[in-house]
């Protein structure tokens, strides 16, 4: 275990009090003295939305803030002048900036929602940092992050978390308590960061919480979205989540609109019009993550998938599996048309599958990670002798899954492990290399995360189980809500699924419900406990 240490947050007179000459120069602007009379009108407590870090490599990260001194303003400017504010970031070894080590200026402007995302460069690899912004006289909470370890070394030990679906509305974020309390290394989030549904007595199931109108619609324009992300990330919970560790994150469907696929929209919408909806939905995500600017969306365009490295213990590929994906066979979200078999089908787009295989090709990594949204193993949902499948996943995209498996397989792949959201259960599966035959060769393990919140306190299953279960090649369904920690090393992935009681009131305690153990070198799913 990981010495916890003094608590985070400083405050502003420590800050002013600890850090010496350098602050003086700090406070006064010396080092941006152009901008000395803009940072004077700053609105009091600018850091409404926390503070983020992301997408480590050996030498650096991403930060991130939005000043928002009123997030949840109707208008979805966050309560901030529409001018641009100079935030300065510094980075420090210790969390009392006695020994700050990188440090600048990025300018947040209103076209952005007045979100910064600086890059960090210059780092040690494999060790921990800590960050602050500032905006005018007003200092930030105090975060922590950490570099990957140096390219080709071999950590002996990778700790994350993985979490997807946080609909605010339906409960209390107490899943991500317990997260920050692991103290993980890194945290993948893996889509449904919002839903865009409207707010209202009927869904608002989150104990003791009321909300103004303007929640109570469908989230359609770019200022809907900035208040949207406003209310989800205005959570202490979720904050102090991103705050104990870098984040990387990928989008799933609710980020834009349910169950949308490419320029096709679930309800009709027309293709010309849905990308306008898409363009916005992409920027405003930009806008709350901590992601680098070669992330930034470009109208519809949200260039996403990327690749990151932890030394040769794990390579993770981060893929997008909504923007690129052909429509559902036939339209059907559930079905079993004869399209859904059409070779040419494409869940991730041929670029980004060209991608992916050459960079797996490449990997000297122990095990090569998958961290995307949507469940990969087939699950024939009759029980009887037919045969129907949600389209959704990949199921609707099997061509697509096969030349995938057939990449790994030709590849010689170590290790594949995919880290799955979307369907707010605890899921794990074997990848199997026909998944007809449960004496098949098992190609990698699914990992499967319930979602942060959903559908108010659940119970541990529901009426789906006996489907899920019903696969040779399902190891794990449970229905109550958590998150999925992993504990990685040279030999072994642990995978502890973690769940809470309930999430309408906050407290809850948390257990683990079943811990899976994969060998490196021998593929598939070993239950422990
Ligand atoms: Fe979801
Ligand atoms: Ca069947």
């Amino acid at each position: 275990m990981r010495d916890p240490g003094p608590p985070l947050r400083p405050g502003r007179r420590s800050f002013l009090a600890l850090t010496g000459v350098s602050t003086a120069a700090f406070v006064l602007g010396i080092e941006a003295p152009a901008f000395a009379d803009i940072t004077a009108t700053v609105p009091a407590d600018p850091f409404g939305l926390g503070v983020a870090s992301g997408d480590p490599t050996p030498d650096g990260v991403v930060l991130w803030t939005r000043l928002a001194p009123d997030p949840l303003a109707p208008d979805g400017h966050g309560g901030m002048p529409r001018r641009p504010v100079p935030v300065h970031w510094q980075v420090a070894t210790d969390e009392r900036f006695r020994n700050v080590v990188r440090s600048g200026v990025a300018i947040a402007s209103p076209e952005l929602a007045h979100s910064v995302h600086p890059e960090v460069r210059g780092l040690e690899p494999g060790r921990e940092y800590f960050y602050r912004f500032r905006a005018g006289s007003e200092i930030s909470p105090v975060g922590r992050t950490r570099t990957a370890p140096a390219p080709h070394t071999m950590p002996s030990e990778l700790r994350f978390a993985f979490a997807s679906c946080q609909a605010w509305y339906h409960g209390y974020y107490t899943a991500y308590e317990h997260m920050v309390a692991e103290d993980p290394d890194l945290i993948f989030f893996l889509g449904d960061y919002i839903y865009e549904y409207a707010i209202n007595s009927s869904n608002l199931w989150r104990e003791g919480v009321t909300l103004p109108s303007e929640h109570n619609a469908m989230v359609e324009t770019l200022e809907q979205f900035r208040l949207r992300y406003g209310l989800f990330k205005s959570d202490p919970l979720l904050q102090a989540a991103h705050a104990t560790a870098p984040w990387i994150v990928t989008t799933d469907d609710h980020e834009v609109e349910n169950n949308y696929a490419g320029d096709v929209s679930s309800v009709g919408i027309p293709p010309e019009h849905f990308l306008r909806r898409r363009a916005v939905g992409y920027r405003a995500f930009y806008e709350h993550m901590p992601l680098r600017s070669v992330h930034r969306p470009s109208g519809p365009d949200l260039p996403l998938y990327r690749r990151l490295h932890y030394g040769r213990l794990a390579q993770f590929d981060v893929l997008d599996t909504r923007q690129f994906r052909d429509p559902l066979p036939c339209g059907e979200v559930t079905g079993n048309c004869p399209e859904r078999e059409d070779p040419k089908r494409t869940m991730l787009g041929y670029e980004q599958e060209a991608w992916l295989y050459d960079g797996l090709a490449a990997s000297d990594a122990v095990w090569n990670v998958l961290a995307q949204s949507i469940v990969m193993a087939r699950i024939d949902r009759d029980l009887g002798p037919g045969e129907t499948f949600s389209n959704e996943q990949w199921d609707g995209y099997p061509a697509a899954r096969d030349r995938l498996f057939a990449a790994f397989r030709r590849h010689q792949i170590h290790n594949p492990v995919v880290l799955t959201g979307d369907i707010h259960r605890s899921v794990a599966a074997n990848l199997k290399e026909d998944w007809l035959d449960p004496d098949s060769r098992t190609v990698g393990v699914e990992l499967v995360c319930t979602s942060i919140a959903s559908n108010g306190d659940g119970a541990d299953t529901d009426s789906y189980e006996p489907i899920w279960l019903g696969q040779p090649h399902v190891e794990l369904y449970h229905a109550r809500r958590g998150y999925v920690s992993c504990r990685m090393t040279p030999t072994e992935l642990t995978a502890d699924f973690r769940a809470l009681p309930y999430i309408q009131r906050p407290g809850a305690p948390i257990s683990t419900v079943a811990r899976f153990v994969t060998e490196a070198g021998n593929p598939g799913l070993q239950r422990e406990g």
